[in-house]
């Protein structure tokens, strides 16, 4: 005689295979996308949060956890859900805090595939993905055509820095798009860097279609940084006060004390160090700061 498991940890949402958040009702709505399969023919299914507004308003697409070991991306995803219940007034947010569920098993920065003889895969050199292209393309094809590109007018890509590397509050967004580099300003971060953008990162594919976008990188991978976490939070709820989504006092927009280039080692290293909200960092020497920012330029 079989045994049947009555276990069930996975909260009993509605899974779907596309959204149109503009067929939801006003409030919070939670569903599970199905973007793939594994191996198995298990679905893979992504956690998606839409929190709207009562008014009609601007949509915002806020992602995070393409590269799976960035814990503090997907934490600051978390936790503006969490801020953001019962705080949108007008418009629509939508949440997908784990885009890349196969990298975040595995507590690997790449996609597994599952393809036979394939390598892992960075998913943020191949948006918006192949309709007929190999396991890492497909998965973002659907996630692009039937998640992220119908639900959004304005885009916020949350990210760390690649271990190993010791960064502070990073913006990266394009400089000719006036509303992206408003965005990045909103944030208040320690730097904000022009990115002209590179093929197959989601900021560039989003900003070719027409959706401004920014992408933040929240401090360092594989650790968690509360501070960075809570002041990426403040600024997104910036972004969206100032476009009329959340009530409140406009904010005004502020050119950020450093701009527009990345930073020589040195004048990294400074940044990092007089950030006020970067106490980590201050347990350790300058010199090991300097040896750790060889990776200073790695991009998303
Ligand atoms: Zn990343």
């Amino acid at each position: 005689m079989q045994q049947h498991t009555q276990q069930q940890i996975k909260p009993n949402y509605p899974t779907i295979a596309s959204l149109d958040v503009d067929t939801l009702s006003a409030g919070e709505h939670r569903f599970w996308f199905q973007v793939s399969t594994n191996a198995m023919g298990v679905g893979i299914q992504l956690p998606v949060i839409v929190i709207k507004g009562e008014k009609p308003g601007a949509k915002f697409m806020i992602t995070a956890g393409v590269h799976g070991d960035e814990l503090n991306g997907i934490l600051t995803a978390h936790k503006l859900a969490r801020k953001l219940e019962h705080n949108v007034d007008a418009g629509v947010v939508t949440i997908v805090p784990s885009v890349n569920i196969p990298g975040i098993l595995s507590h690997s920065r790449d996609f597994s595939s599952s393809d036979p003889d394939a390598s892992p895969a960075n998913l943020n050199r191949f948006f918006p993905g192949k309709v007929d292209g190999d396991a890492a393309n497909q998965y973002l094809y659907r996630l692009w055509n039937q998640l992220l590109k119908p639900n959004a007018e304005f885009a916020i890509d949350l990210h760390t820095q690649t271990r190993g590397a010791t960064y502070p509050l990073y913006v990266f967004a394009d400089f000719r798009l006036e509303p992206a580099l408003e965005m990045a300003r909103l944030i208040k971060p320690d730097v904000i860097l022009n990115d002209p953008g590179d093929a197959g990162v989601l900021e560039t594919v989003w900003n070719s279609s027409g959706v401004p976008s920014i992408t933040i990188e929240v401090g360092m991978g594989k650790i968690t940084q509360p501070e960075l976490i809570e002041r990426t939070v403040d600024g997104v709820k910036q972004i969206l006060t100032h476009h009329g989504l959340m009530k409140g006092s406009v904010p005004e927009v502020l050119p950020c004390a450093v701009e527009g280039r990345a930073l020589r080692p040195c004048e990294h290293a400074k940044v990092v160090l007089s950030s006020r909200k970067w106490n980590y960092c201050r347990k350790w020497t300058q010199t090991s700061l300097l040896q750790r920012n060889t990776m200073l330029l790695a991009k998303y």
